[in-house]
């Protein structure tokens, strides 16, 4: 599914607290495309994955996935399509302390009344390394595996399109090429269009179609 950026512009706050986080940005993301974007702190990055994603609303300008609009429709259908369709992956991993790897990789499917697929669970743990890893809690692994337990669960609806805002911005560089290293492989694999958001000129470099944002302005 090609996702079309027209003309989005988000603008937080009014008078002295004015700020134009995003200036009329667009963007075409192609099924299966492999891109990052890449832009200083406080460029709009997080604002601009995160309007395009629909976890956010722009202030003028529309996102089309195909033919629909996904910022038009009831919250219910926002999020029923989001979390089918999309994956998201965080800086701060964002892992539900209280509950197992497992229990928190297949999170989504139970808040969306479904089972797991094992064999697709499988097949991805294996391919994360995190296979003697499910019955831990978060706090009992390295960054790394939580965010690679992060990575799982943003597969495990098997959405087309993944986004990760700045997926290694908390670990070291050791366990960040690895963490980058999976999601690649797993991206080719898999067959999923990946949107990586970075300041890390390293990890912008892996992806073949690159875009800088400067200003709330895509280069
Ligand atoms: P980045 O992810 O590139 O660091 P952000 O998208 O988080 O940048 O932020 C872009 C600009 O918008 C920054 O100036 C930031 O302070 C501002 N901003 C982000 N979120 C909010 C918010 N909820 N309210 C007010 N300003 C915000
Ligand atoms: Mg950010």
């Amino acid at each position: 599914m090609d996702i079309k950026v027209n003309g989005i512009s988000k603008i937080y706050g009014t008078g002295d607290n004015r700020v134009v986080a995003l200036d009329h940005a667009d963007m075409t993301v192609n099924g299966g495309d492999f891109l990052s974007i890449m832009g200083p702190s406080g460029s709009g990055k997080s604002t601009l994955l995160h309007i395009i994603s629909g976890l956010d609303a722009p202030t003028s300008g529309q996102v089309l996935y195909g033919a629909r609009d996904i910022h038009k429709g009831s919250d219910q259908e926002m999020s029923a399509f989001r979390r089918r369709k999309i994956g998201f992956i965080f800086q701060q991993f964002n892992l539900l302390p209280v509950l197992t790897a497992r229990e928190n990789i297949i999170m989504p499917l139970l808040l969306d009344r479904q089972q797991p697929d094992e064999k697709y669970l499988g097949e991805l743990t294996q391919l994360l390394g995190l296979d003697a890893r499910l019955n831990h809690l978060p706090h009992e692994l390295s960054g790394g595996q939580q965010q690679r337990v992060a990575i799982a669960r943003a597969l495990i609806a098997k959405p087309d399109i993944i986004f990760a805002d700045e997926p290694t911005g908390n670990l070291d560089s050791k366990s960040g090429g690895e963490v980058m290293k999976m999601l690649c492989e797993i991206r080719e694999k898999m067959n999923k269009t990946l949107v990586v958001i970075t300041h890390d000129p390293r990890i912008a470099e892996m992806a073949p179609r690159r875009f800088t944002i400067v200003d709330g302005k895509i280069l």
